[in-house]
């Protein structure tokens, strides 16, 4: 028997003082990390669930993964329409054959997107933040959302799974003449995305000199 999982959102679960946790971007290696199943739904996974929702909403995302936040353990949040559920061991357990490709991005690797191909529509199952065993159906979007934040639990980024041509990144500029905000999207590869994120990483390890001192 499953419950339905509609009120994942009930206030009893998410009183109390929230997070909103740094986001692990590219070249972190807890991003290709294998999250462990979680054996019992305790204080410390709810407190995970609710701090990941917080923080997904604070990044405007749509989805978020534990390694994200860098966690090891099998917990997503997503969106579904207004709903935002969260999945402890979430586990496909019915996929279309039908498949369809739909742009995507990532947190980890902000102004970056690509067409990748999935199951048009899942059957996603796992245990919410009481324990209980849910599932969600999902189509379009969705489902994409789900399948790439169960990929972030076994370590794959959408960058592995790219349709080849379709990477760029994501500019956002104000047109000097017209003054209007403007969306550009520069073609680029996943080296190159790489490559950017390794060096913004090194920079942000280069230890600041204290101003006390
Ligand atoms: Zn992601």
């Amino acid at each position: 028997m499953f419950e339905d999982g509609d009120d994942d959102e009930d206030d009893d679960g998410f009183r109390g003082i929230m997070a909103i946790l740094p986001i692990r971007l590219l070249g972190d290696p807890v991003l290709r990390k294998k999250a462990q199943a979680v054996n019992k739904v305790g204080a410390e996974e709810k407190a995970l669930l609710r701090d990941m929702i917080e923080t997904m909403i604070a990044a405007e995302g749509i989805g978020l993964a534990a390694n994200q936040v860098g966690v090891l353990k099998r917990i997503i949040v997503f969106r579904q329409g207004e709903q935002v559920r969260g999945l402890i061991n979430p586990r496909i357990i019915k996929r279309s054959s039908e498949q369809e490709v739909n742009p995507e991005g990532c947190l980890s690797i902000p102004n970056v997107q690509g067409d990748v191909k999935r199951h048009a529509q899942i059957v996603v199952s796992g245990r919410n933040k009481e324990g209980k065993t849910v599932q969600y159906s999902c189509e379009g979007r969705v489902a994409h959302c789900v399948q790439h934040e169960i990929d972030h639990l076994d370590g794959k980024l959408f960058i592995d799974r790219v349709v080849p041509d379709t990477l760029c990144w994501v500019v956002h500029e104000t047109n000097k003449e017209t003054g209007e905000e403007e969306t550009k999207f520069i073609p680029t590869t996943v080296e190159q995305v790489e490559a950017t994120f390794a060096r913004r990483r090194e920079k942000a390890y280069v230890p600041q000199p204290s101003e006390t001192t």
